[in-house]
């Protein structure tokens, strides 16, 4: 059972407002991620339990639910209130390592901060938010997790008429950017000043002995997000809606919309339909994240003077392009990655973009590659004639490191996934779902749990997407 220990709930009243949830529609059970379940020591409560838990007719012991006040830069402009429009907290719960972790409906109906929407989320969208945090998780990306989800009888209008599900999903916390911005916004310095202290406290207890403990809080924030989005440009993720209130000030990949993975590698590919200028395309994403970083330190410059903050965002590129070279170097199995092989990988990633080269495939035949035939890898390209070049100097700066061939390989084969969520692959599971069968959506989870590795009788997963799944049209709404 739970064991409630209140943090975010002793903030008081100005971060947020309590609300029940409100049922779905004849509810049923479609997965739980046991694992986790297991991993939070929450094992003896019933699936039945978890089904009235996650539809909000068994309330947690302890503790009254809440949805929360943000507000944030969507596509850089201010909005000055968002908040929890759909999500409810529904408990705070310590583990056996002393850990806290937030437990967060998403789609449990309305609440103060939902504005005109009406609080739900389609099956579609909550399958998607599932599969895809749990294989961002199973990638050792840092990401929310979802824990539960359910479907319903419930109608949710959309573009059409839809049927709602919820997502029970967890974090050890889901402060975002935007809950600082409120409070700038509204010059409520004793909110944001209590706000920083409480994740200085829980989060980053280091910053407490820094000489401005505000600098530090950002440049660990900036430290985390840098590390986050360089693991994202390593496996292809375009998030799609890079708004300060869809970041975490844990550095967490958070609220799974219109996302998508490269299939072929394109550099301005944008995944949401709605980006008509390509704002959050997947070379933009590094840049984004400083820019809404820069959101965050024009907050807390209401707290300490902005020149002090200044080097914390300033090291974001530092941060990045270590980070970065850190990913980037074990996918081509060079563990002393330098600024200077940057050249050799821009080389790389110019032939992969001018041969519409499929990213997680090629990647991942790279680290097939035995040393006895290297050639083997021409037939994942059109442009075999450059790669080949490209591949003679590879093998040179491959071998001046300490690994050995195999020891190298090894690197990339921890670096360079079998399988990603693919939305054709996420689509599959969405229209067997909708019939009432999770039997795609199950054996998609079980894939994605263990990505580096080919599960065998799932072939497709690995294999090129069919040519039409490139018109799948993701759609914003959820
Ligand atoms: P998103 O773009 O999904 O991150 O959502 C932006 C804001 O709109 C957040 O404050 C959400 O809580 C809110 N929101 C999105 N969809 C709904 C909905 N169906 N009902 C209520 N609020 C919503
Ligand atoms: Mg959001």
């Amino acid at each position: 059972m739970f064991n409630i220990s209140p943090q975010f709930a002793n903030l008081g009243s100005e971060f947020y407002q309590l609300v029940n949830p409100e049922p779905l529609l004849n509810p049923h059970f479609i997965h739980i991620n046991s694992p986790l379940v297991n991993q939070l020591n929450l094992g003896d409560i019933s699936e039945d339990q978890w089904l009235n838990i996650v539809n909000g007719t068994l309330a947690v012991e302890k503790y009254k639910p809440l949805a929360s006040l943000y507000a944030g830069h969507q596509f850089g402009v201010w909005v000055p209130q968002l908040g929890d429009g759909r999500a409810i907290l529904i408990a705070e719960h310590k583990d056996t390592n002393k850990q806290v972790w937030e437990f967060q409906l998403k789609g449990a109906g309305q609440t103060p901060y939902s504005r005109f929407a009406d609080g739900r989320a389609v099956l579609r969208s909550s399958i998607r938010e599932y599969l895809c945090s749990h294989a961002m998780h199973s990638l050792g990306i840092p990401t929310t997790q979802a824990l539960a989800i359910i479907g319903s009888s419930t109608h949710v209008v959309r573009e059409e008429v839809e049927t709602g599900a919820i997502v029970l999903r967890v974090a050890p916390s889901f402060i975002r950017f935007g809950h600082f911005e409120v409070f700038a916004s509204r010059s409520q310095i004793k909110e944001l000043n209590q706000l920083a202290g409480f994740i200085i406290d829980h989060y980053y207890p280091d910053c407490n002995n820094a000489a401005n403990k505000f600098s530090a809080l950002l440049d660990k924030i900036v430290n985390n997000t840098a590390k986050m989005v360089a693991k994202w440009q390593s496996v292809g993720f375009c998030h799609g809606v890079m708004n300060t209130d869809n970041m975490s000030i844990l550095g967490l990949t958070i609220d799974y919309g219109p996302f998508g993975f490269l299939d072929k590698y394109d550099p301005n590919h944008i995944c949401n339909h709605s980006d008509h200028e390509g704002r959050y395309s997947f070379a933009n994403q590094p840049k984004i994240a400083w820019w809404n970083l820069g959101r965050l330190a024009q907050s807390l410059s209401l707290l300490t003077p902005a020149e002090e903050l200044q080097q914390s965002l300033d090291n974001f590129a530092i941060y990045f392009n270590q980070y970065y070279m850190q990913e980037m170097g074990n996918k081509l199995g060079i563990s002393n990655f330098k600024s200077d092989d940057l050249e050799l990988l821009g080389e790389l990633l110019n032939i992969l973009e001018r041969g519409n080269t499929d990213w997680t495939i090629f990647w991942y035949n790279l680290s097939k590659m035995e040393q006895d035939n290297t050639s083997f890898i021409l037939d994942y390209v059109i442009n075999r004639d450059e790669l080949n070049l490209w591949l003679d100097k590879y093998l040179v700066r491959r071998k001046q490191q300490v690994l050995d061939f195999i020891d190298s390989q090894k690197l990339m084969l921890k670096a360079n996934p079998a399988i990603v969520l693919r939305n054709y692959m996420a689509q599959n599971a969405i229209i067997a779902a909708q019939k009432g069968d999770y039997t795609e959506f199950e054996c998609l989870f079980n894939a994605l749990s263990t990505p580096f590795e080919m599960h065998a009788g799932h072939s497709n997963y690995y294999a090129y997407p069919p040519e039409d799944a490139v018109h799948i049209s993701v759609s914003c709404s959820s």
